[in-house]
C-alpha cells in the first residue's frame, strides 16, 4: 500500500502530493498526519488518499516512518473543504490543511496531560496500622489518613494539603499500602461546576413559527436560513431547541459567535438548559485547553461546539447544524493568510455534511440579507420582543446645541438626567464609545502638529496609566512619555482634545459619586478572563453603569439595563470606507438593543453632532428595512458590493521608494493583463493606483492598486490571476491580494 502525503511545507514547489510506502506492520487512513522522509531530512505531512498501485519505481519509493497520533487528525470532508479553500483562495494546500489542527498539535508542543492518582491499597481498618509503621514521617500519616476514605484523590488535590506529595506517595507504594496510576484528564476551559437546570420557557408564537419552518430541513439535513429577529426577539431559544432536535437526532451542532467576549454566556446558556459541557473553542484558550477541547470533539465526547471563528473548522462528526450567531460581525472574517469568511465555510461545511445552516442576526450584514432576497436563503422573521416587551425608546440629542448651550461636558443635559434617574432606581446603565484611551489625540497650539506615532501615519492617544499619561498608537502599540513641550518645536503649549473611554469613566465617577463603574475595552480585558471579570462584575450588579467600546454593543443580554447611551455616534460614521453606514447602523441598532431587555422598559439616547444623518434617523427607529431599502439602493447606484467585488493589491516596504515603485510596476502590470484579456477587461469598473488613507502602518509604507470589479464570468479568474501577481516575490516589498478587504484603510 503506499500513501500520497501532502508535507507541512507552505510553498508552491511543493504543493503536490508524495508517495511514500507503507511498511507492513503499519495502518493507515486518509486525514492521519505522518512522520515522512524529506529530501535530506523528515517532515510532518498529511495522507491525503491510499492506493494499492503506484506508477514510480518501486526503489525510488520511501517508507512512512510512523503515524503522528493513532487517529485521522483531519476528516475526509475536512480535507475536501481544505482542498475547495486551496482552490478558491489560491493558495497551497498544505496551507488550508493547517487551519483544521489546532497550531499547539504540528508544533508538538502540548501533550495530553495526565494526573496521578492514589488510593489506598489495604481495608481501610488496617489504616491506623499503616500508620503506626511510619515512624516519625507525620507527611505520610497525613497522606494515609487523606486516603483511609477508600476514594480515588489525585496529588495535585493531596498536594494542596501536603506540599509535593509524590516522594512520599511513591514511598508508601513501595509499601504497598497505596496503589498509584496516571490517569489522562482534559483541560476544561472555564469550567465551573454544574449550574442548575432551567426548565423550558413557553415559545412565544414567533419561535414557534421559525421552530415550525426549520425543524423539517433539520431532519432531512438541508436548508440555509437567514433569522432576522429584532434585538431581544429571543433567538437564541430557538439555538436552543434546534441544537437540542440536532442532539435527538444523534448528530452534533455547532455554534458560531463573533467575540471571545460571548463564548462565556453562551456556553452558560447552554450548560444551564443541557446539563451538559459543550466544547468551546476561541482563541484565548491555553494551548493545552485547546487541543483537549479539540480532541473532545474530534472523539465525539462533546456534540456541542460554541466558538468564535476559527471553530468552523472543529472536528465535528454527523454535523446536523451549524448557527452563525450575529452574522453581520466583520469578526468571522480572517484576514490572514490563509484568508476566509467563516459564514462560507459553515455554508460549504453544511452543504458537504448535510447539516442545516441558520444565520442569524437583529441587524444582518447587507450582503446576507441581500442573498436572502435573492433566494440564497429564506429569511426568518422575528420582528418582536419576548414577551411583547416593547423596543427601546430612543432619544437622539444634537450636540451642537448642548455646545450652543454652554455645555461642554461629555454628556448632554438629557442623557446625565437619565443617568442620575436610572441610577437612583437602582438599575443599570451602558455606555457606549468606540474609542478608547482618555484624549484621542494631543496637539501643539504654537506650531499646530499632532503628535503622531513613529511607526504609523496616526495620531497617537492619551492613556492614563496609575496617574501619569502615557501616549499609545492603536495601531501597532508603541508607547512613549506624554511630552511636556512638543517634539517639533520645543512650546510647551501642549492641547489634548477628543474623548475616550477614560474619560467618560472619570466623568462619570464626578457625576455618579459612590456609584461603582466598570469599563470594557481592550485595555481591561487582557489575559484569559479578562471579559469575563468585567461582564461578571456587571451581572452581578458590583458594577452599575458599564462603560465601553463597541464590545458591549454585541449580544449580550443584561436584564438589569434599562438605559443605553452612546456618548457619540459619528465616529464610525466619518470612517472612510463604504461600509461606515451599515456599520454605524448595527452599531446603534445593537447597543440600543441592550436596553429594556428585562421587565422594565429601556431608554436610550444617542449623542450625535449630524441628528439628521439618515442612518441616524433609522438606527434611532431601529428600522432596519428602512436602512435596507436606501442602502441596497445606494450601494446599486454607486456600484459597491453586494454588486461588485472590491479587491486590491496592498504593497508594504520600510522602503517608501520600493513601495511606490513596486505598486506602480504592479499597477501596469494589471493594465497589460486586461488589455490582453478582453473578457477580463469587461469585469474591470475601477482600477487605481494610490496610497490608502493609512500611509504607514507599523513603520513600513503603504501602496494600493484599488480595483472595483463586476461580478460575472471572469471576476475569479481574474482574481486568480492577480493573487498569483501578489505571490511574485520583489526585493524589499511584500504585496498582498485582498478580495472584499475587511477594511480599505
Ligand atoms: P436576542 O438574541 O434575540 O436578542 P435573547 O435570545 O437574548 O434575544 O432573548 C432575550 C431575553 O428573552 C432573554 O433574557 C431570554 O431568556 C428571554 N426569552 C427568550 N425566549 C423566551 C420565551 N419564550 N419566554 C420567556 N422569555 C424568553
Ligand atoms: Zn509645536
Ligand atoms: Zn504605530
Amino acid at each position: 500500500m503506499f500513501a500520497q502525503v501532502i508535507v507541512d511545507i507552505v510553498h508552491e514547489a511543493v504543493d503536490r502530493t508524495f508517495t511514500y510506502r507503507i511498511p507492513d506492520d503499519m495502518t493507515l487512513t486518509a486525514g492521519q498526519r505522518v512522520r515522512v522522509p524529506f529530501r535530506y531530512g523528515e517532515v510532518d505531512g498529511i495522507v491525503l488518499a491510499l492506493t494499492e498501485t503506484c506508477d514510480l519505481q518501486p526503489e525510488k519509493i520511501r517508507n512512512v516512518i510512523r503515524p503522528l497520533e493513532q487517529y485521522s487528525a483531519i476528516l475526509p470532508h475536512m480535507l475536501d473543504l481544505s482542498r475547495e479553500m486551496a482552490d478558491t483562495s489560491h493558495c497551497p494546500l498544505a496551507e488550508t490543511l493547517r487551519l483544521m489542527i489546532p497550531p499547539q498539535m504540528r508544533r508538538d508542543q502540548v501533550k495530553p496531560r495526565k494526573v496521578v492518582q492514589a488510593a489506598l491499597a489495604i481495608a481501610a481498618d488496617s489504616v491506623a496500622e499503616a500508620r503506626e509503621k511510619q515512624g516519625r514521617s507525620s507527611r505520610r500519616k497525613m497522606i494515609l489518613s487523606l486516603l483511609s476514605d477508600g476514594k480515588t484523590h489525585s496529588a495535585t488535590e493531596i498536594g494542596e494539603i501536603i506540599h509535593q506529595p509524590l516522594p512520599d506517595l511513591r514511598h508508601l507504594q513501595g509499601q504497598g499500602l497505596i496503589r498509584m496510576w496516571e490517569e489522562e484528564v482534559y483541560r476544561l476551559p472555564g469550567a465551573a461546576g454544574p449550574s442548575e437546570i432551567a426548565p423550558d420557557p413557553v415559545l412565544t408564537d414567533e419561535q414557534t413559527e421559525v421552530l415550525e419552518t426549520v425543524l423539517p430541513y433539520l431532519q432531512k439535513g438541508t436548508g440555509s436560513f437567514l433569522l432576522h429577529g429584532v434585538t431581544g426577539s429571543g433567538k437564541t431559544e430557538v439555538f436552543i431547541r434546534l441544537v437540542r432536535r440536532t442532539l435527538e437526532m444523534g448528530r452534533s451542532a455547532m455554534i458560531l459567535v463573533p467575540e471571545i467576549a460571548l463564548t462565556p454566556q453562551m456556553v452558560d446558556w447552554f450548560r444551564r438548559r443541557f446539563g451538559t459541557g459543550a466544547a468551546v473553542l476561541h482563541s484565548r484558550l491555553s494551548d493545552g485547553e485547546r487541543f483537549d477541547e479539540w480532541r473532545r470533539i474530534r472523539y465525539g465526547q462533546a456534540r456541542v461546539v460554541i466558538g468564535a471563528r476559527s471553530a468552523v473548522f472543529a472536528p465535528a462528526e454527523h454535523l446536523g447544524l451549524i448557527i452563525v450567531d450575529e452574522e453581520h460581525e466583520n469578526s468571522y472574517i480572517s484576514d490572514r493568510h490563509p484568508r476566509y469568511d467563516a459564514r462560507d465555510v459553515a455554508r460549504s461545511r453544511a452543504e458537504r455534511e448535510h447539516a442545516t445552516l441558520l444565520l442569524a442576526s437583529a441587524t444582518p450584514s447587507i450582503t446576507s440579507f441581500y442573498r436572502a432576497r435573492q433566494g440564497d436563503y429564506i429569511m426568518l422573521e422575528m420582528p418582536h420582543r419576548v414577551g411583547n416587551r416593547p423596543l427601546p425608546e430612543v432619544e437622539v440629542v444634537d450636540m451642537r446645541r448642548e455646545l450652543e448651550l454652554g455645555n461642554r461636558s461629555v454628556f448632554s443635559q438629557s442623557l446625565k438626567r437619565k443617568l442620575l434617574n436610572c441610577v437612583s432606581q437602582g438599575q443599570q446603565a451602558m455606555l457606549l464609545l468606540n474609542r478608547r484611551g482618555y484624549h484621542s489625540f494631543v496637539t501643539c497650539r504654537s506650531c499646530g502638529k499632532t503628535i503622531k506615532c513613529d511607526k504609523c501615519d496616526v495620531a497617537m492617544t492619551l492613556h492614563l496609566v496609575r496617574g501619569d499619561g502615557q501616549l499609545h498608537c492603536h495601531y501597532c502599540g508603541a508607547t512613549r512619555p506624554n511630552p511636556t513641550r512638543c517634539p517639533e518645536c520645543d512650546s510647551p503649549k501642549i492641547r489634548y482634545f477628543g474623548t475616550g473611554t477614560q474619560m467618560v469613566e472619570e466623568e462619570l465617577k464626578r457625576l455618579l459619586p459612590g456609584i461603582p463603574v466598570g469599563r470594557m475595552d481592550v485595555d481591561t480585558t487582557s489575559g484569559k478572563d479578562g471579559h469575563a471579570r468585567v461582564l461578571d462584575a456587571f451581572r452581578r450588579g458590583d458594577t452599575r453603569v458599564l462603560v465601553g467600546t463597541q464590545m458591549i454593543a454585541k449580544g449580550l443580554d443584561f436584564p438589569e439595563v434599562t438605559l443605553v447611551g452612546v456618548v457619540a455616534a459619528d465616529i464610525t460614521l466619518n470612517l472612510p470606507d463604504y461600509r461606515s453606514q451599515e456599520r454605524t447602523f448595527q452599531l446603534l441598532t445593537q447597543v440600543a438593543g441592550r436596553a429594556g431587555r428585562g421587565q422594565k422598559a429601556g431608554q436610550v439616547v444617542i449623542q450625535t453632532y449630524s441628528p439628521e444623518h439618515e442612518v441616524i434617523v433609522q438606527a434611532a427607529a431601529q428600522d432596519y428595512r428602512a436602512f435596507f431599502t436606501r442602502e441596497i439602493q445606494r450601494r446599486q447606484v454607486a456600484m459597491y458590493p453586494p454588486f461588485s467585488v472590491m479587491a486590491r493589491l496592498l504593497v508594504e516596504s520600510e522602503q517608501a521608494l520600493a513601495a511606490e515603485a513596486r505598486a506602480a510596476e504592479l499597477y501596469r502590470r494589471v493594465e497589460n493583463m486586461l488589455a490582453e484579456h478582453p473578457d477580463w477587461e469587461s469585469v474591470r469598473l475601477l482600477l487605481s493606483l494610490e496610497q490608502p488613507p493609512l500611509t504607514m502602518l507599523r513603520g513600513r509604507n503603504r501602496w494600493q492598486v484599488l480595483m472595483k470589479l463586476r461580478v460575472g464570468e471572469h471576476t475569479e479568474a481574474f482574481c486568480a490571476a492577480l493573487s498569483e501577481l501578489a505571490r511574485e516575490p520583489a526585493e524589499h516589498v511584500e504585496t498582498f491580494f485582498e478580495y472584499n478587504p475587511v477594511s480599505t484603510i
